[in-house]
């Protein structure tokens, strides 16, 4: 159907008793009133956008043109809305939708105007269906002829109030929409809230907070800021055993079913005894009763001028709050004599809990899990943990001059070295991988490869593709996609890097498109992709940079961010110095390969010279 026959009407007009008596569609969601995320949705697909609403005509007349209120009188509910658009639609046909619906279906129009046009209907309407459910009618969200205004007045004079009543005897035809998302609306303001924080935000969203923002200079800095900002935590979680939950991300905090010693017990291996039996100024003598090992309670209980032998870990008899290691004293028979000051009351005895508390968290959520940390668990009695499910990350190359190791070498062509060194980077982060080889520089392929790498991973790298090159459609493949940005970023190796979320049949993934040279795919795997992806696992895992002497002078450009490959050791005073590795080309992977460790000297830094300190990022542990 000609969009041009259709008006869109937005429905505005309700009371709003559940958003407080305010107008709903001109609450902020997402930066801006709901309605008019429904209008620039309804916009593209109709000839125009006129609105119903019964209060704030001013504010609604900012959003779209005309506005017109009911004429049925004290608020009738949507069909009073529906009405008035009718009276004054001056197309053959009028699309409603609610003002609440900010996510409605960008072939709302198209879909149910086919629909009408081939049953020869005077109306359509959406339906979803959930699975295994029955199917949903949404008759707010519907097509009708202008002409059938008279059947909705007379049903509106009669005291008819339903949706879904109106249309009986008229021809009615439902059309099924997969997405029962696009026709989620807000009830509440609450709802509008956790709504607005739990959707991601967009990339114009999220640069829009930084001031100065220039995708061709781009400081490394506010790069990382705004990646951290839009990637979301994929909520996928899955319990398992103890030992298998060892480099993976906890989920939830883990609370301590115990207190950890469960019991106040001895520290030393010694006598525990009363406090109230020492003497500040003069030896003791006390007679030992017995002895209490680790273990199990000895049930015995000293009186006045006594004590019992205990070991190490050994439950504190009841009664006594000391313990006066056995070096300190002399034995006797059964007596033992301890000289004056060697103990206070309450030395050497832990209490219960004192490590940790019975409900208090041990571990938090988020994270990576350690092999104290499995002790720890272990000595809960936790036998099972919930983690964040393993992320999946595809990769691949692109490149016509690439090739992969075991095809011979043709003229001018190079090995793929890149898909190695990303699998390596991958494994250790703990992922899932998807190597998807090596894509040539032509648009079906790379759409292709990258439609297949969204519908089955959480996130993409791919390198190559991304600098300004006559042969390659990376960019512009990936800009159809989805909301993907392309910088130049201040720094060197590696300047240019997309960025952004692809969508491909409601699958959506991150996308890393990380340079091609291969020193720059590492240093802008580690300074960009890396956090992000651990970050999209759940986990809060920024690089640990420390601080090292430079052994020599090193050349630095002011204004950007250099890396550059070093060697870490320790210095002649034993403190740690780090010195550059020979030739520092953004092709030579061997300087990476000889390094230990990355000198990361920083926008604002000039010429470092002999003797100073500078930030390293330590290889060991990282790679
Ligand atoms: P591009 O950004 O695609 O122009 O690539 C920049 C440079 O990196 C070119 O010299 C490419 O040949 C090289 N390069 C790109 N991808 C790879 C790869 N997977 N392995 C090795 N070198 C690559
Ligand atoms: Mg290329």
């Amino acid at each position: 159907m000609d969009k041009k026959l259709i008006t869109g009407l937005i429905l505005a007009g309700g009371r709003g008793s559940r958003m407080g008596n305010v107008d709903k569609g001109l609450q902020p969601f997402r930066g801006k009133p709901m309605a008019q995320h429904a209008i620039e949705r309804l916009l593209p697909q109709v000839g125009s956008v006129m609105v119903n609403a019964n209060r704030n005509l001013e504010r609604w007349l900012e959003l779209a043109a005309p506005v017109w209120a009911d004429e049925t009188p004290g608020f009738a509910g949507p069909l009073a809305g529906l009405e008035a658009g009718l009276r004054h639609c001056v197309t053959p046909w009028l699309l409603a939708v609610p003002c609440d619906s900010p996510f409605l279906p960008p072939d709302l129009a198209e879909r149910l105007g086919a629909a009408v046009e081939q049953a020869d209907a005077d109306l359509a309407f959406a339906v979803t269906r959930e699975p295994g459910m029955r199917p949903q009618p949404h008759p707010v969200f519907c097509l009708v002829k202008t002409s059938r205004l008279p059947v909705l007045s007379r049903y509106l004079a009669e005291g008819g109030r339903r949706m879904d009543g109106w249309y009986a005897d008229l021809k009615a035809v439902e059309v099924l929409f997969e997405d029962a998302d696009a026709f989620r609306n807000i009830n509440t303001l609450d709802e509008l809230q956790v709504l607005d924080a739990s959707l991601p935000p967009t990339l114009a969203n999220v640069v829009s907070c930084l001031s100065g923002y220039d995708p061709d200079a781009l400081p490394v800095r506010d790069a990382q800021r705004i990646i951290r900002e839009f990637v979301q935590p994929v909520r996928a979680v899955e319990q398992v055993a103890l030992r298998a939950a060892l480099g993976r991300v906890l989920a939830r905090d883990v609370i301590s079913p115990i207190d950890v010693p469960a019991h106040d017990n001895s520290a030393m291996d010694g006598f525990a005894l009363r406090g109230s039996d020492l003497r500040g100024d003069a030896p003791v003598t006390l007679r030992v009763i017995g002895t209490t090992y680790a273990g199990n309670a000895s049930g015995l209980v000293p009186a006045a001028g006594e004590c019992v032998r205990i070991m190490t870990g050994g439950v504190m008899p009841e009664g006594c709050d000391s313990v006066v290691p056995q070096e300190f004293v002399t034995q006797e028979g059964d007596t033992i004599t301890l000289p004056a000051g060697v103990i206070r009351a309450g030395d050497n005895r832990r209490f219960a809990g004192e490590d940790l508390k019975a409900g208090s968290p041990a571990l938090k959520a988020g994270r990576v899990v350690r092999p104290p940390d499995l002790g720890m668990l272990a000595s809960l009695g936790i036998p099972e943990v919930a983690v964040q499910r393993r992320l999946r990350v595809a990769f691949f190359s692109t490149g016509d001059e690439l090739r992969s190791v075991g095809e011979p070498l043709g003229e001018g062509c190079v090995y793929d070295s890149n898909r190695y060194t990303i699998y390596g980077m991958l494994q250790r982060l703990g992922v899932d991988v998807i190597d998807m080889g090596v894509v040539r520089d032509d648009p079906q392929a790379l759409e292709e490869a990258l439609r297949s790498a969204c519908e089955n991973a959480d996130a993409i790298i791919t390198s190559g593709g991304v600098s300004v090159g006559a042969a390659d459609y990376t960019k512009q493949i990936m800009a159809k996609l989805g909301d993907v940005t392309f910088w130049k970023i201040g720094m060197r190796p590696g300047r240019p890097l997309a960025f952004g979320r692809i969508q491909s049949n409601g699958r959506s993934a991150f996308l890393f498109g990380l340079p091609g040279n291969p020193v720059a795919v590492m240093v802008s795997f580690y300074f960009f992709a890396r956090e992000a992806l651990l970050r999209l696992n759940g986990a809060d895992a920024p690089l640990p940079l420390l601080r090292a002497r430079s052994s020599g002078a090193i050349r630095k450009k002011l204004g950007r961010t250099e890396y550059q490959r070093g060697i870490l050791a320790p210095g002649a005073d034993g403190h740690p110095e780090v010195r550059i590795t020979g030739s520092q080309g953004s092709g030579i992977l061997r300087s990476m390969s000889e390094a230990n460790c990355m000198v990361v000297l920083h926008d604002e830094q000039g010429n470092v010279a002999a003797g100073d300190m500078v930030d390293v990022l330590v290889f060991e542990g990282l790679m």
